[in-house]
């Protein structure tokens, strides 16, 4: 069975052809992402008509190049999903209306696919199941974390309650006067730096609870700028890669310790990583080591299927049809769609 999904919830507009069957390893067969990284950059963060924008005007194209990717007419393909909810709420309406379309013509099922759940499990895309495990969900607007017993059946242990992780990276490499977006610059500078320059907080470490919150770190990182730079804040040069990797190190140490303890809580062997943050390279090599010392299997996203994209929406929509489950083409787009109610 052959499915094509649209992804469009946010900045990247992206399409993606995936084929599988119950039990075995699925296999993508095309997957397309248009960043408008570059077109938003100008303006320090994403602008919504900007993005649904260009959303309409990428996408046709994307749905052409990813059949003939796949050396797929339209009518080979048996399902299609499009991510339906969280994001902004004009660039989910463009790629779910165009998804609806191509199933109404062809008289084809309709998926409409929660973006976290994509992000979920899109560490196990290549695999031929999802284990049960503890799954950290860390992007641009998300810190989760979930306890899955298996796709679709998901218990939420912990959030963040005020920034998400990515959101703090991007807020931080701002401050810094970083470009758009702040992760991966922050992860450029930090290789530089010494993570023990600055004592920044690890907010909640004490706190039973398995929540986050990186306001006070990002705080702490400002009061550092403006004591060392009274003038205007800005950092001395010197100063960047130490700020930028003892930041770093905050965040990890952070989110390593709340996920062992969800694992451990949650009697799980098996930790799984997605989301844009998850492609910190310090963060990789931090859980990878911390998880072997604690005898715990990781399970990581393909390095670009972590930020948005279109390959994991069809995963998920692949599991969801195998499961029996069909969306009218009347259902609506949710720009706060809940992973678990
Ligand atoms: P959500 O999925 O919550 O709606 P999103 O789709 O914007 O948010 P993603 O595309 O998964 O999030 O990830 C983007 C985020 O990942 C940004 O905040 C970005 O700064 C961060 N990010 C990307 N690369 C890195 C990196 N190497 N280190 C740290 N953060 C990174
Ligand atoms: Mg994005
Ligand atoms: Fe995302």
């Amino acid at each position: 069975m052959r499915l094509l999904a649209i992804e469009s919830s946010c900045d990247e507009t992206a399409v993606a052809i995936i084929e599988g069957a119950p039990g075995a390893p699925a296999t993508l067969l095309a997957s397309k992402v248009a960043s408008q990284i570059e077109l938003h950059r100008v303006y320090g963060g994403v602008v919504p008509e900007l993005a649904s924008r260009n959303h309409s005007l990428h996408l046709r194209p994307l749905v052409e190049q990813a059949l003939a990717d796949a050396h797929l007419s339209l009518r080979e393909i048996d399902a299609f999903a499009a991510t339906s909810g969280p994001g902004l709420a004009s660039s989910l309406l463009i790629g779910a209306t165009a998804a609806k379309a191509l199933a109404a013509t062809t008289r084809k099922p309709f998926l409409a696919i929660n973006h976290l759940e994509g992000h979920l499990l899109s560490p196990f895309i290549d695999r031929s199941g999802v284990p049960p495990h503890v799954a950290l969900i860390v992007s641009g607007g998300h810190t989760l974390l979930l306890d899955v017993e298996k796709p679709g059946s998901y218990r939420k242990l912990g959030t963040t309650r005020d920034d998400a992780a990515g959101e703090a990276f991007d807020k931080v490499g701002k401050m810094l006067g970083l470009p758009y977006p702040g992760g991966p610059e922050v992860e450029k500078a930090a290789v530089q730096g010494r993570p023990d320059a600055f004592d920044f907080p690890r907010s909640m470490m004490k706190d039973r609870s398995l929540d986050f919150s990186f306001s006070g770190l990002k705080t702490a990182v400002l009061y550092t700028l403006t004591d060392r730079n009274p003038v205007d804040g800005t950092p001395k040069e010197d100063d960047l890669p130490d700020l930028c990797a003892s930041f770093q190190q905050a965040v990890i140490d952070v989110l390593i310790h709340k996920t062992l303890r969800a694992a451990t809580t949650s009697n799980r062997r098996t930790i799984a990583l997605s989301g844009g943050v998850s492609l910190n390279r310090s963060l990789r090599t931090a859980f990878a080591r911390a998880t072997d010392d604690a005898g715990i299997e990781l399970t990581t996203a393909d390095p670009a299927l972590c930020t948005d994209n279109a390959a994991m929406i069809a995963f998920a929509g692949l599991l969801r049809h195998q499961n029996g489950e069909c969306w009218p083409l009347d259902s609506d787009i949710d720009p706060a769609m809940p992973l678990v109610p």
